[in-house]
């Protein structure tokens, strides 16, 4: 039974002229931590505030353990939220914002102290040291962790998060994604975390959902949607890609010569079932090798065009002898070994091209 499940839920603005979010369904599993990944206007926040009761949809069903919530308050829903404005109230103690919710609730003091205690604990904040201090005393991931803390300690079925990390710099983001997945697991709560940074719903999620103008466009793992990305959006969103123009059916042109792509080292039988006239051929600079010398099996011929480093990979912009660009990422320089404008050949490694 899933935790969460929307059932082609919609939301629209100004009578119906703003579609914020369009027939969208998903669920979420017991201990699972879901991503919605998008660009800024796509309709994740809306989603989040759907799902937490904050705005009802316009269309469609939410259930949490297949009851449906359709027009419950918040508070009666037992969903958690962290959202970017963490709401951490500037005059209260560390204690007394993590107890908030609690004393809300009219839970009695020794047993919100205990709680208070455990989830400070499991956000490395120890209440000893923390406990008493002003959030003015804090720095940016330690006031995340009591947003987190905070949000916890009231044992929600499902958490929602929407971009708390946004003002964070990036190695703090990076770090903060591993250990928010970490107390998510311990915990075993459902949890989905809205992004619009490929790089930390990657790095967070057990699935990732993508959405484009208020719909879902792919759902899978990490490494799915990077691997196998359903449409070109899908593709760049999530990185650097390539798209080669196939000349004709299975047939690839590099002006020089053509190159069979059914022939074994370009792309493996499977992947070409969708092949057509005139299709595209899609992959990831980190699978294209670049070779000084002429292969004995199918290769394209171009020359690098460009070079640069940037964080253990040489990236080399080549363009083929039909004009067509390719971008490729390595840890061998073959600028050096060839120089810039020489002669080399494309090997794309064996199953890792896909006709889109
Ligand atoms: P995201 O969180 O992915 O950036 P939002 O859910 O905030 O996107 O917004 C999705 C779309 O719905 C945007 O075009 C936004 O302008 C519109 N929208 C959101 N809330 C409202 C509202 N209250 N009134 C009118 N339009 C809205
Ligand atoms: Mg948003």
């Amino acid at each position: 039974l899933p935790v969460l499940r929307l059932q082609n839920i919609s939301r629209t603005f100004g009578s119906g002229r703003i579609v914020a979010v369009d027939d969208l369904s998903l669920d979420v599993y017991p201990g699972e931590i879901v991503s919605i990944l998008g660009p800024s206007g796509c309709g994740k926040t809306t989603t989040m505030r759907l799902i937490a009761g904050l705005d009802e949809p316009t269309g469609g069903d939410i259930e949490v353990f297949g009851k449906s919530v359709n027009g419950q308050p918040p508070h009666r829903r037992n969903i958690g939220l962290v959202f970017q404005s963490l709401a951490i109230f500037p005059h209260m103690s560390v204690h007394k914002n993590v107890a908030f919710g609690l004393r809300m609730k009219g839970v009695e003091r020794r047993t919100i102290d205990q709680k208070v205690e455990e989830v400070l604990d499991l956000v490395h904040l120890p209440a000893a040291e923390y406990g008493a201090r002003m959030p003015s005393q804090l720095s940016g991931g330690q006031l995340q962790r009591v947003a987190l803390a905070r949000t916890l300690a009231t044992e929600p079925s499902l958490v929602l998060f929407d971009e708390p990390m946004a003002a964070l710099d990036r190695r703090l983001r990076d770090y903060m994604a591993v250990e928010l997945r970490s107390i998510q697991k311990s915990l075993n709560v459902a949890a989905v975390y809205v992004t619009h940074d490929q790089e930390t719903a990657s790095a967070m999620s057990d699935r990732i959902v993508i959405m484009e103008a208020g719909k879902v466009v792919q759902v899978g793992t990490p490494e799915e949607v990077y691997e196998r990305p359903g449409n070109r959006f899908v593709a760049t969103f999530l990185g650097d890609m390539n798209f080669l123009e196939a000349g004709s059916v299975g047939v690839w042109s590099d002006g020089s010569r053509t190159v069979h792509i059914a022939d074994g080292s370009l792309v493996v039988a499977d992947e070409i079932s969708g092949r057509r006239e005139g299709g595209s051929v899609m992959v990831r600079p980190e699978h294209v090798e670049l070779m000084t010398l002429e292969p004995n099996g199918p290769g394209l011929s171009g020359r690098i065009s460009e070079t640069q480093f940037s964080s253990g990979f040489y990236r080399s912009r080549i363009c083929l002898s039909d004009g067509q660009e390719v971008l490729t990422r390595s840890t061998e320089n073959t600028a050096v070994v060839c120089g810039v404008g020489a002669k080399i050949w494309l090997k794309i490694k064996q199953g890792r091209a896909r006709m889109l």
